[in-house]
């Protein structure tokens, strides 16, 4: 890919309004929370300037490592729109609601761009599962924190594996954790963590979806505005935190590790935009 393309080189709007996900009235997101604030503009070009930036500092060695959650349905359209050479690989933990999955072969069919997808080892996950039981993440945070690591951190270690930058959906707004994630950063394993959608607020990032018919989970439709596995995901309430639907019985983070530099209490590994 290269050049800018505008959203006519993509499926017509018509098409992918009548997808799952893509509606637009009352009650979906779209509607609850799509609204143009002041600066959007200047935040979208910051934005695309972080990526083309990442591009040219990284090139190959740049990776977006995509939940499938809208913000990085954003990002993933944002490289799409202007051509950038990055590559995108997800993981697939094994516990993903269907609707997430539905959304690799979707980026496929709108962007031309395959995801590449990262599973865990089966034989850590059939050892585990057998010691410990299908969902034992209910009974202690460090029997979550396990399954965390054989379903997500290791294969995330797979996955960035000889890269030096990764491109993450993680936004200022989405927790305290993440209250002061910079565009660029350390991730403190020797690489960069590039973060273009930083100071992008909720409603930001519906309004771009909106204006650009960017594919999403319909499951945000349904109050979950942060998607990871399906046992560890629920909708949240009005007036709850992001996060307050992701692993909601423990008193904890509400992080998994992935992103260990915002999360003191996991500081097994970092990775991808969980
Ligand atoms: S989010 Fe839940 S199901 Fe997914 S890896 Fe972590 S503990 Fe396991």
């Amino acid at each position: 890919m290269s050049g800018e393309v505008s959203s006519l080189d993509f499926a017509p709007v018509g098409e992918v309004s009548a997808l799952p996900g893509a509606e637009t009235g009352v009650g979906s997101a779209i509607g609850l929370y799509a609204r143009k604030t002041a600066g959007f503009d200047e935040r979208v070009a910051r934005t695309v300037e972080v990526l083309k930036q990442a591009a040219a500092d990284f090139g190959s060695g740049a990776l977006q490592s995509t939940s499938l959650g809208v913000e990085d349905m954003v990002i993933t359209d944002l490289i799409a729109r202007h051509g950038l050479p990055i590559a995108l690989a997800t993981l697939d933990t094994g516990k993903l609601h269907p609707e997430t999955l539905a959304l690799i072969p979707r980026i496929r069919d709108r962007y031309g761009i395959d995801v590449e997808v990262f599973a865990p080892v089966n034989e850590q996950v059939v050892h585990f599962v057998r010691a410990n039981g299908e969902e034992p993440m209910y009974r202690s945070v460090e029997l979550r924190k396990a399954c965390c690591g054989v379903r997500k951190l290791e294969p995330l270690a797979r996955m960035l594996a000889g890269r030096t930058a990764w491109i993450t959906g993680l936004r200022r707004e989405q927790s305290a954790n993440r209250a002061e994630v910079p565009f660029r950063e350390d991730d403190g394993h020797g690489r960069t963590k590039v973060n273009p959608l930083a100071e992008w607020s909720w409603a930001d990032v519906w309004h771009y979806v909106q204006q650009h018919a960017v594919p999403y989970n319909p499951l945000h439709d349904q109050f979950m505005p942060s998607i990871g596995c399906a046992p560890c995901t629920r909708a949240i309430a009005v007036g709850e935190d992001f996060r307050a639907g992701r692993w909601w019985w423990e008193d904890s983070s509400k992080e998994c590790g992935l992103h260990a530099t915002h999360t003191p209490e996991s500081p097994e590994t970092s990775g991808a935009s969980a």
